[in-house]
């Protein structure tokens, strides 16, 4: 275990928890066991989804590391802790969708299932009080989030992340549907993956499975009250730790 101490309170999110440590160029996050949905509108306990979680995180931030792509992860803490790099989050969330599902289908005429070739890139505008409304360039430009050239790396990496994220869930049998990632800036100003990356924030389908309820591995089985939520991301850790068994613990 590393010999990191866990300082105060920094943010309390929906599902997760960050602290500061005594180097002030590594924070701690916890991973907690609650789960939310429709903007908090829904929410229970789902004892083990904190540490499913945080390890299936750790090793998917571990992936896009080994191809270059940089993220804030440093190595876990314990199984439901991450220490990570602080950073300024961009209070935009980017979501990649490989095929058509979820608000998508509610807001435009496509049939969910429907195979998005190039993958459809969304930006959302991250603010709970306005329900992460869907941004427009010229909406993105009035808030002035990002410079120009900072929307365009940010999109850049966002895609890279989606082709890596794709080709290895692939091959452990799970289609990557959508998914969306939160970036930060460092100290130094590098732009970084950040947040989570897990069941909570991705659709994954059972490529194995034909049934359009029994192949949902992620937090569409909580939205829609399917049941076997924890289960399901059990499944998810065990296929990805059959390409990558353990993730590093921070030294
Ligand atoms: N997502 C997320 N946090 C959000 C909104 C969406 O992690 O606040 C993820 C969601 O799990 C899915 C993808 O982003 O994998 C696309 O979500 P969508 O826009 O379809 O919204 P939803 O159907 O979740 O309301």
């Amino acid at each position: 275990m590393s010999a990191l101490e866990i300082g105060q309170l920094l943010y309390e999110g929906k599902a997760k928890r960050v602290f500061s440590s005594a180097d002030p160029e590594l924070v701690l996050v916890e991973f907690k066991d609650d789960a939310t949905a429709f903007n908090a509108l829904k929410k229970a306990q789902l004892a083990g989804k904190g540490t499913l979680n945080c390890c299936i995180s750790a090793l998917l931030f571990e992936r896009l590391e080994a191809a270059g792509l940089p993220t804030h992860y440093r190595g876990l803490f314990s199984p439901n802790w991450m220490v990570v790099r602080p950073v300024r989050i961009v209070p935009i969330e980017v979501v990649i969708r490989n095929v058509a599902a979820g608000s998508l289908c509610k807001q435009m005429p496509i049939a969910a299932g429907t195979p998005l070739d190039p993958p459809l890139l969304d930006l959302y505008y991250k603010d709970d009080a306005f329900g992460d409304p869907l941004l427009t360039e010229a909406r993105l430009m009035i808030l002035g989030l990002v410079s120009a050239d900072q929307q365009a790396e940010i999109e850049v990496l966002a895609r890279r992340v989606n082709q890596v994220l794709l080709a290895f869930f692939a091959a452990v049998g799970l289609r990557l549907v959508d998914f969306k990632i939160e970036l930060g800036f460092t100290s130094t100003g590098a732009l970084v993956v950040a947040d989570e990356i897990s069941p909570d924030t991705c659709r994954l389908w059972d490529v194995h499975v034909e049934d359009s309820q029994e192949r949902i591995l992620d937090k569409d089985r909580f939205r829609q009250d399917l049941g076997g939520v924890v289960e399901a991301y059990g499944e998810v850790l065990k296929r990805v730790q059959g390409a990558c068994p353990q993730a590093r613990v921070y030294q």
